[in-house]
């Protein structure tokens, strides 16, 4: 299938409403339109869905999707039939359904209504599914989550190692397209291996994700930083990590007596709580998560603002992914690792019982991610070396705290020879604690049994502190000059290169620790790309608010409706129709039709109340909120005017004054009238028609007139609408 650029181009516009192409998505939509097989690897948020969605709705034919999780098909479903517009379009099959459910989705995918089908594996796997979807016309395979396949992957699924077979037995030549965000090599080799698409185009992306900050802070007070962190970005999605269920509860708790709204997840809760917290977060009635790695897979939420690592994780894989959580939106995300050496030895415990050739990776894994922690060079760059890209830090633009806030170096040649020397000389026996406590002059009961407060050692790095020297021992570690026995508890010994450091000891930086305690958290916000990038704040909270109700009422996530860009875009563009509206990134003709309405509504008011100028190419906030008009009535109400004076001195009509009037008492503001209604209404009449409004079901004036008859004229029932409001509502 040839298609030209342009044609791929008006489809993205029409479909997603966005105007351009994110990385490489293009190249492959084009791959998969011309029928060839692709492979796919993007970190997280880099736009994998693209890449096999648009495809899908330009070729005839449905798209077979793979997914491994019932949670997951169905945000993205919901997602894709928002986009565009016809509930048809998309469907899943999965045990979930029932009976008549199954009949709906089988005869839209022979109506060849249905674009894209997502499957299970286990559900590809039935025999009357592989059957009805061999008598259909099939466009493609899509494979999302691919690194299920490996064994080597973070998140192996046994069946997924059957789809060759099963993909087989729907037909021949049928194109695929594997996704994954998972940059090892070594599952890259399993999958294309088990797909048996050797000759597929490789699309591999950079893995850098330009929006996200990181940090990493010393674990000190953690409890006391979260609560900060979270409260400085109140009203934003965070999910906070903590390696054990039991800090996951306690955090959450510690967070929602804190006036937090924040939920837990861990594999101990019941399946139906979990699904209802994970729910809670997405539908945007929980801000915060705090979980355990259990939680992520199924996390599709685009305006994930920020990431905590209550403890560090156990690779720098893992890290990587649980941070490329936030921000794929492309918005801000604010990733911060508490991070404490003991945490390290702790997990470097749990290795003890274990394999030893796993014992061995699992040593590499931490090792690794302890340099990350300690590393003073631009986090992006280290990173991005581990996954085998090279990366000028000067890109980075302060986006990680070392590149923000680099630290202090100083010469640590001595200090370390100091902590060699005294390790050879004792016959290199003893732990990091000893010899820290040993070298500062601490004098423990171990020391004492030692006798090794009488020896020259003691005491002889007295003049720096403990803190120093366990930042010598580690940093020594990472140089490869020391290396700690795990299967002796952590006795650290000399290495080759140590013994080579002693005879001729080299200049050896080491780096002041990050001192956090007195800082503002505002400063995390300042150095962040992204924040809300609306122009007009006031707006902006408006439409996520309605958008919120909106999810209410239709039982979708709030993101599925509009995106925060494209509300933020709102927010500054003013949009007041449906063709000014498509004009926003990520609305296309089906979200602009199906969910538009409610928001032009919304823009249009807020426009006119606020005397926004929109000028055809350019958009203006002028700075007043009520108008000189409105201003003008408020002050000559408060000084008991009469109504038809303050209209005739503006030169309006008694109805447009009302209109005015109005428009002021809804958008809150009280305005006392009883000087005036008690010249132009009995005492009786007023009650009586402020008890009608008490008890009616809508504040319609048409009803009113009907039900209470003649005796009023619409005059007076508006007047008393407004006092109305002004004591109940206000
Ligand atoms: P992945 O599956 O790779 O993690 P998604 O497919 O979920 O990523 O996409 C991440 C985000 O990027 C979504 O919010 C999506 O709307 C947005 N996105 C995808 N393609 C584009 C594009 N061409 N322009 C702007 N935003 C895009
Ligand atoms: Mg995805
Ligand atoms: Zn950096």
């Amino acid at each position: 299938m040839l298609v030209a650029e342009t044609t791929i181009k008006e489809a993205l516009q029409k479909y997603f409403g966005f105007n351009s192409f994110k990385g490489q998505q293009e190249a492959v939509v084009k791959n998969v339109l011309d029928g060839h097989h692709s492979f796919v690897i993007m970190p997280t948020g880099g736009g994998k869905s693209l890449c096999y969605q648009l495809p899908a709705l330009m070729m005839e034919g449905t798209a077979i999707v793979v997914s491994p999780l019932i949670a997951l098909m169905k945000n993205q479903v919901d997602a894709i039939r928002s986009t565009y517009g016809d509930d048809s379009v998309a469907h899943f099959l999965n045990s979930s359904l029932n009976k008549s459910e199954i009949q709906r989705v089988k005869k839209d995918v022979e109506d060849g209504k249905t674009k894209l089908l997502y499957v299970a594996p286990e559900s590809l796997n039935k025999q009357e599914n592989l059957d009805f979807l061999l008598e259909n016309k099939v466009s493609f395979f899509a494979i999302d989550e691919a690194h299920c396949i490996s064994e080597w992957g973070h998140d192996f699924r046994p069946e997924y190692r059957k789809l060759r077979p099963m993909i087989d037995s729907i037909g021949d030549h049928i194109p695929i397209i594997a996704l994954t965000a998972t940059a090892t090599p070594k599952v890259q080799q399993d999958i294309q291996k088990n797909l048996g698409m050797s000759d597929a185009t490789l699309f591999k992306s950079s893995f850098n994700r330009d929006n996200l900050y990181y940090e990493v802070r010393p674990k000190v007070n953690v409890e006391k930083e979260i609560i900060r962190f979270v409260k400085s970005h109140q009203g934003k999605s965070g999910i906070v990590y903590c390696l054990s269920r039991k800090k996951v509860e306690e955090i959450a708790q510690l967070l929602q007596v804190n006036g937090i709204n924040a939920l837990p997840y861990h594999a101990g809760l019941d399946a139906g709580m979990r699904a209802r917290h994970q729910d809670m977060f997405l539908m945007e009635e929980a801000e915060v998560i705090v979980a355990t790695i259990a939680f992520g897979m199924g996390i599709d939420k685009p305006d994930v603002r920020f990431v905590i690592h209550h403890d560090i994780p156990k690779s720098l894989e893992s890290y990587y992914q649980e941070t490329g959580r936030a921000g794929r939106d492309g918005g801000e995300g604010v990733c911060v690792a508490f991070y404490s050496y003991k945490d390290i030895e702790k997990l470097e415990k749990f290795l003890y019982g274990k394999p030893v050739s796993e014992q061995e990776i699992g040593r590499q894994l931490l090792g690794e991610m302890v340099s990350y922690a300690e590393t003073s060079v631009c986090r992006r760059k280290f990173v991005l070396h581990y996954f085998g890209e090279e990366y000028d830090e000067t890109s980075c633009s302060n986006m990680c705290d070392n590149c923000a806030n680099p630290r202090e170096k100083y010469e640590g040649k001595e200090i370390v020879n100091l902590l060699l020397k005294t390790i050879d000389d004792l016959k290199e026996k003893h732990k990091a604690k000893y010899l820290v406590n040993l070298l500062a002059g601490k004098l423990t009961n171990e020391i004492a049994t030692y006798k090794h407060d009488k020896i020259e050692w003691f005491a002889a790095g007295k003049e720096h502190s403990e803190a120093v020297w366990n930042a010598a021992i580690r940093q020594s570690v990472i140089k490869n000059l020391l290396y700690k026995e795990v299967e002796n508890y952590g006795i650290l010994r000399l290495t080759d290169a140590g013994r080579e450091f002693m005879k001729n000891p080299q200049s050896f930086t080491m780096l002041k620790e990050h001192d956090y305690s007195g800082m503002d958290d505002e400063e995390i916000t300042l150095n962040t790309k992204g924040g809300s990038g609306a122009a007009d704040e006031n707006l902006f909270a408006m439409l996520k608010d309605l958008r919120k109700k909106i999810s209410k009422e239709k039982g979708v996530p709030p993101f599925v409706i509009f995106q925060d860009p494209s509300l933020e875009e709102m927010a500054t563009q003013y949009p007041v129709n449906e063709e000014e509206l498509t004009k926003i990134s990520g609305v296309g003709q089906g979200k602009a039709g199906r969910y538009g309405k409610p928001f032009l509504q919304l823009i249009k008011t807020y426009v006119e109340e606020n005397d926004i100028e929109r000028p055809e190419d350019f958009v203006m906030k002028s700075v007043v909120n009520k108008s000189g008009l409105k201003v003008h009535i408020i002050m000559n109400i408060d000084r008991k005017m009469t109504l038809d004076a303050i209209a005739k001195a503006k030169g309006i009509s008694m109805e447009e004054m009302l209109d005015e009037m109005e428009s002021i008492v809804n958008s809150g503001t009280k305005l006392n009238i009883d000087y005036y209604l008690d010249e132009v209404m009995e005492e009786e009449s007023q009650e009586e028609v402020f008890d009608y409004f008490s008890e009616a079901e809508s504040d319609d004036i048409e009803e009113a007139l009907k039900e209470l008859g003649d005796s009023y004229s619409e005059e007076e029932l508006r007047l008393m609408r407004i006092k109305f409001y002004s004591e109940m509502g206000n």
